[in-house]
């Protein structure tokens, strides 16, 4: 998500039908990312690359922890799934994130030909897969991956909204 977000705008997808216990298991440990974000001052957005019934990667957003622009969750958990399985083709794995990819978390999935994307909320003001953008499954791109939305979508956007109350 976008750092700019102090007037963020979140939804909770309504599309929330098929969502399974697996995907809500995993999207409790990206929720335990963004608590860690949290805890660091950081804006609270966590992911988690899962392979085989397995974490590979986890990230929270560490932007101000490590002075970098690119440190959203969903890329420090790509990394991380990347180093641990030996290959930046990631094309067995699931990306679970708290919300919905900005542009470059969604190239990012794209790059690494992710198999399935799961996110929590919507977000309104920079989510680059249905919101603001539609940089998945694009018409013009190659890559097409299964997306699910809306999995403790309100927990998620629970998170994101106390953090930018508190810091008004
Ligand atoms: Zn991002």
């Amino acid at each position: 998500m976008a750092k700019s977000a102090s007037k963020l705008s979140l939804n909770v997808s309504p599309s929330v039908s098929a969502v399974s216990a697996a995907d809500e298991r995993w999207m409790e440990e990206a929720l335990r990312c963004a608590q860690r974000a949290l805890e660091a001052g950081e804006v609270p957005v966590g992911a988690v690359v899962v392979c085989d019934g397995q974490v590979v990667g986890r990230g929270w957003n560490r932007n101000l922890t490590d002075r970098d622009p690119t440190a959203h969750a969903e890329i420090v958990a790509l990394r991380e799934a990347g180093r641990n399985l030996g290959n930046h083709r990631l094309g067995s794995c699931e990306l679970f994130a708290t919300i919905e990819p900005c542009a470059m978390c969604a190239g990012a999935a794209v790059h690494a030909r992710l198999r399935r994307l799961v996110y929590g909320a919507d977000d309104l003001k920079a989510g680059a897969v249905y919101s603001v953008l539609q940089v998945l499954n694009h018409p013009k791109l190659n890559h097409r991956m299964e997306v699910q939305a809306g999995v403790l979508a309100g927990r998620a956007a629970e998170m994101l909204q106390d953090f930018f109350r508190n810091r008004r």
